[in-house]
């Protein structure tokens, strides 16, 4: 390496990072070697450079945004068995995936009975939204009634509204009978009528259709909800009888 080759090499490492451009000054002379043994000329070089930069910031901007949203664990569809769930319609998870949905303010509402991956699904589409670019946050039922008392309390509810605003996706996990408090379910309530055709919402829950009477603890706030959530809606079912099925296959096997 020549004198000036090593002070432009210094030079350049340094506007590159004066230029916030990490990738770039981590890869440069390791493409510029690739591009030179490949004949390559130097547009394909600076293309193959901002490529790199490029790629590396979606996938840290999708990183943050997945943490931000605070999944418990993080599950995609790539560990979901469409196979042993046959009522979860495959087709219609495939085109949820591509986000399009939240352009449209659609909701999905996720049913069926406890441990049959209604978490899992509501998370591996909330996951595939955040590596879209969309802003998500996912709550437990209770855990965002106690979040918005408490904000409440700390005259911060203003600004929790404000943050809820600015999503895209929220996704209300166990969507169950919201006890106790009157509070509770008309600021829930609130949540849910602030997210209409605003943003999308998510909702997993355990009650079957006829219960849903009285989830909010009133009848006339609980059909209100409903209209809201179900206006545009696409509807997952998970149910059990893929059990009954996988039992029956255990069966067989120990049997032959
Ligand atoms: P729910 O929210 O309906 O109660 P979860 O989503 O928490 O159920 O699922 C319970 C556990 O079973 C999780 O660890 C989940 O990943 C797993 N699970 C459920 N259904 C499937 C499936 N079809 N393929 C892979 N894992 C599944
Ligand atoms: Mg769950």
């Amino acid at each position: 390496m020549t004198k000036t080759e090593t002070k432009s090499t210094v030079l350049l490492k340094h506007h590159l990072k004066s230029l916030r451009l990490p990738t770039m000054l981590a890869e440069c002379e390791k493409v510029a070697r690739r591009c030179a043994a490949d004949n390559a000329d130097h547009l394909a070089f600076l293309l193959q450079l901002v490529e790199q930069e490029l790629i590396e910031r979606e996938r840290k901007a999708a990183e943050r945004r997945q943490k931000a949203a605070r999944f418990p664990t993080a599950k995609g569809t790539d560990e979901f068995d469409f196979s042993a769930r046959p009522s979860v319609n495959k087709p219609l998870v495939l085109e949820l995936l591509t986000g399009e949905y939240l352009d449209r303010r659609e909701n999905i509402l996720l049913v069926g009975p406890s441990g049959t991956g209604k978490t899992h699904l509501a998370m591996a589409l909330g996951m595939a939204a955040c590596a879209e670019g969309r802003r998500v946050r996912f709550f437990r039922v209770t855990e965002l009634v106690t979040t918005i008392l408490e904000a409440r309390e700390e005259r911060v509810l203003l600004r929790l509204r404000q943050q809820l605003g600015k999503l895209d996706l929220l996704v209300l996990d166990e969507l169950g009978y919201v006890p106790a408090s009157k509070a509770g379910a008309e600021l829930l309530f609130d949540v849910i009528a602030t997210a209409y055709e605003r943003y999308s919402l998510i909702v997993t829950t355990n009650l079957p259709f006829e219960n849903w009477t009285e989830v909010l603890g009133s009848e006339r706030l609980t059909g209100a909800a409903l209209d809201r959530l179900t206006h545009r809606c696409h509807i997952l079912e998970t149910t059990r009888e893929s059990y009954r099925l996988q039992d029956a296959k255990r069966r067989k096997r120990t049997a032959g």
